[in-house]
Formats: C-alpha cells, sequence, structure tokens
C-alpha cells in the first residue's frame, strides 16, 4: 500500500521554523515506527505572493486536495499588512478552509501537569484538563446573507449579519463531535442560545436527533453559551467534547484554550467529509499565528505544531497509540523543566531555542522504544 501523503505549508514568520521540528518528528516516526509518510511542500501566506502574486497557487490548492492531511505552519506578517484584502496572506488559509469544505474544528484545551501554574486558574481546576472542543466553521453568522453596512435616508447606517445554519450543516458537525467522544471520554455537551435564537433552536433539535438516531451511547447534554462560558472557567474538567456554532465557537476556544496557558502549546485541526479511502479532508495548525516579534530569532516554541502533527496521526491515520507517545514525550520533556522563552516562570532559568526543543522531543522519543 501507497504511503500516506502529507502536504507540508510552513508559511510565514516562526511558520518554517516550528515546521522544520515537526519535520524531524515525522522522519522519527519513519525510520523508527516503520511509519512512512510521502511528504511534499509548497508555500502559503506572504511566501506564496512574493514568488505567485497570490498567497495560494492554483497548483497547491489542487495538491492539497489530493493528499491525506495538510499541515499548516503560520501565515502573515507587517511586510504585508499593506496589500490588498483579496491578496492578504490570511486569505490562503480561507481558501484552503473553503475549498476542502473543512467544517469541523477541533480545538482541543489540554493542560500539561508541569505547565499547570501557567494557567490563570487554580492549579486543582486546570490539573489534567482534557477537553475537546468543536467549533462548526464554515457557516453561521459569519458567512449568513444579507450582510453589509447600509445608509439610511436619515443618514444613520445600519450594520447587518444573519446567522444560518441548515440541517445537514448542523448535523454533519454534530456527527464530527460524536465520533470524537467515542473516542475519548464519550460525552458530548452542545451549546447554543435556543432561549433567544430560532437557529439556536434548530441547533438543539438537530443535535438531539443526531443523537437519538445514530449516537444513543453517547451521552449528551445542551447548555447555553453564555452559561458554557462561565462553565468553563468555574469548572472545565466537567467537560469532554463541546460542540457548538461558528460565532461561539469562536469565543469559546479562545476561552478554552487560556486556560491551558501558552499560545505556543495549542493545536487544531479541520475536518471536512470523508475521502473516497475513508479518511477525513483535514488540515493541522497550531493555533497561534506568525510571531513576527519573534521570528527569525529560534525562540518559538515548536510544540503547537508538533501536537497539530500528534493530531493528524490520531485523527488522520488512526494511529492514536503513536500520538500517544508523542504527547507523553513531550510531557516527559516538560516535566524535566526543558522550557521554550515562553513557558519561562517566575523564576527564570535558561530557555531552550527552537531546534533544541525539538531535539530534546525527539530524545524523549527516543526512550519511549
Ligand atoms: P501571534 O499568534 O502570531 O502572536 C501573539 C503573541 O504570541 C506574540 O507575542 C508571539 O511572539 C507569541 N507567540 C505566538 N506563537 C508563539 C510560539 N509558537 N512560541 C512562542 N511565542 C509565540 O498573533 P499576532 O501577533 O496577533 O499576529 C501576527 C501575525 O500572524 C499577523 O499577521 C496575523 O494576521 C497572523 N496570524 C495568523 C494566524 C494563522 O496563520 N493561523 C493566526 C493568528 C494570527
Amino acid at each position: 500500500m501507497a504511503n500516506p501523503s502529507l502536504l507540508i505549508l510552513a508559511g510565514d514568520g516562526i511558520g518554517p521554523e516550528v515546521m522544520a521540528e515537526v519535520k524531524k518528528i515525522i522522519s522519527w516516526y519513519g525510520d523508527k515506527r516503520g511509519l512512512a509518510f510521502d511528504v511534499s511542500e509548497d508555500l502559503v501566506g506572504g511566501a506564496a505572493y512574493d514568488v505567485h502574486g497570490v498567497p495560494l497557487a492554483d497548483a497547491t490548492m489542487a495538491r492539497a486536495q489530493e493528499v491525506d492531511a495538510v499541515l499548516l505552519g503560520a501565515v502573515g506578517g507587517p511586510k504585508y499588512d499593506v496589500l490588498d484584502f483579496s491578496v492578504k496572506p490570511e486569505r490562503g488559509l480561507l481558501r484552503l478552509r473553503k475549498e476542502m469544505d473543512l467544517y469541523a474544528n477541533l480545538r482541543p484545551a489540554q493542560c500539561f501537569d508541569a505547565l499547570a501554574d501557567f494557567s490563570s486558574l487554580k492549579k486543582d481546576v486546570v490539573a489534567g484538563l482534557d477537553i475537546m472542543i468543536v467549533r462548526e466553521l464554515t457557516s453561521g453568522v459569519y458567512f449568513g446573507t444579507p450582510r453589509g453596512i447600509t445608509t439610511q435616508p436619515d443618514g444613520s447606517r445600519v450594520g447587518i449579519n444573519t446567522q444560518v445554519y441548515t440541517t445537514e450543516e448542523i448535523r454533519r458537525v454534530a456527527r464530527s463531535a460524536f465520533e470524537l467522544a467515542r473516542r475519548r471520554g464519550n460525552k458530548v455537551c452542545s451549546m447554543e442560545k435556543a432561549n433567544v435564537m430560532e437557529s439556536g433552536i434548530l441547533w438543539r433539535e438537530e443535535v438531539q436527533w443526531v443523537h437519538d438516531n445514530e449516537y444513543p451511547d453517547v451521552e449528551l447534554s445542551h447548555m447555553y453559551a453564555d452559561n458554557g462560558a462561565m462553565q468553563l472557567v468555574r469548572r472545565p474538567k466537567q467537560f469532554d467534547v463541546i460542540v457548538t456554532d461558528n460565532l461561539f465557537g469562536d469565543v469559546l476556544s479562545d476561552c478554552a484554550a487560556m486556560l491551558t496557558g501558552s499560545l505556543g502549546m495549542l493545536p487544531s485541526a479541520s475536518l471536512g467529509a470523508p475521502m473516497a479511502n475513508g479518511r477525513p479532508k483535514a488540515m493541522y495548525e497550531p493555533v497561534h499565528g506568525s510571531a513576527p516579534d519573534i521570528a527569525g530569532q529560534g525562540k518559538a516554541n515548536p510544540i503547537a505544531c508538533i501536537l497539530s502533527f500528534a493530531m493528524a496521526l490520531r485523527y488522520s491515520f488512526d494511529q492514536g497509540d503513536e500520538a500517544t507517545r508523542l504527547e507523553k514525550a513531550i510531557e516527559k520533556v516538560l516535566a524535566d523543566g526543558v522550557r521554550t522563552a515562553d513557558l519561562m516562570g517566575p523564576e527564570g532559568g535558561k530557555p531552550v531555542s527552537t531546534t533544541e526543543m525539538g531535539d530534546k522531543i525527539i530524545e524523549a522519543l527516543n526512550a519511549s522504544l
């Protein structure tokens, strides 16, 4: 059987720096675990604009549609801030999400014990935290029409956005959440505002329908999204998988992310419909951006990007045990006190570079054999 294929789009700023460490890990799996990938690389964001005049070339888009998974670094930077909106680096990312129809955005919030002090919440509230937020990514109020700003006859202005969801849009993301829950704690909490929004009533009814008809074995609860925000800060460990719409998911996933400390630690996955080989369309990327303030200095924390590859192992390649091996290697390195600059506590110490962090993780992987 052919090796699974990966397209690496490292992007801008710290993207190529953190991706260089992921490439070491990918090679390690080929050499030591017999898990070889066919890896191709291409440009995205400002790097693609510099060469092609667009943030994502058509040939790159076509390749992304063919591969088993895309690994993306980060896009953007001050150099490109002056560009027209249509060719800004972020448009490359949006094109990938849209054309691959990646409707389920997975954002884990996992607290490594060694970093529990980094959270703004008390240690016992977050230690051992492991929740997954599934955000609907391709519909809802960010895409609904009518939208726009109009001027009234009296000169005052009106801004309009429209929340629209269809049965199928809700059902498919609900299925993603239930599938995930079965591989984890078997619990889904669906969040909306059914008390004040018709689209919220539909959301609740359709998630319930998918549960009753297809996933009755998974525990399902419903919560209003504002209460959800409170509960995430009050007692986050009550959750396993949370499924919610695009707007609430945007806010709630950032809130949950901060429970765990640094932006340099947060991976994500965006999944679409299954392809002919049964694997979902998929793109994996760290939550952080291109961090122009530290780019080129060897200071970036590569763990978010490496954890994104761990998600690829688990969700695209059915290698849950190997994903766990990688996560445990990271946990071990952190427990040993190895820290990039963003993870330095008030006690200080000497931070390691991006490359050194990657090397330490490889050492821990070797020790796991
Ligand atoms: P950012 O995530 O790039 O950086 C925010 C802060 O976190 C910075 O101080 C940065 O140094 C730090 N940081 C981020 N990742 C880190 C890591 N791995 N290790 C250590 N420190 C890290 O967000 P920003 O500064 O608002 O945006 C910078 C650029 O990135 C902008 O052009 C923005 O549009 C773009 N951006 C891209 C993405 C993406 O590619 N998905 C996401 C967010 C922002």
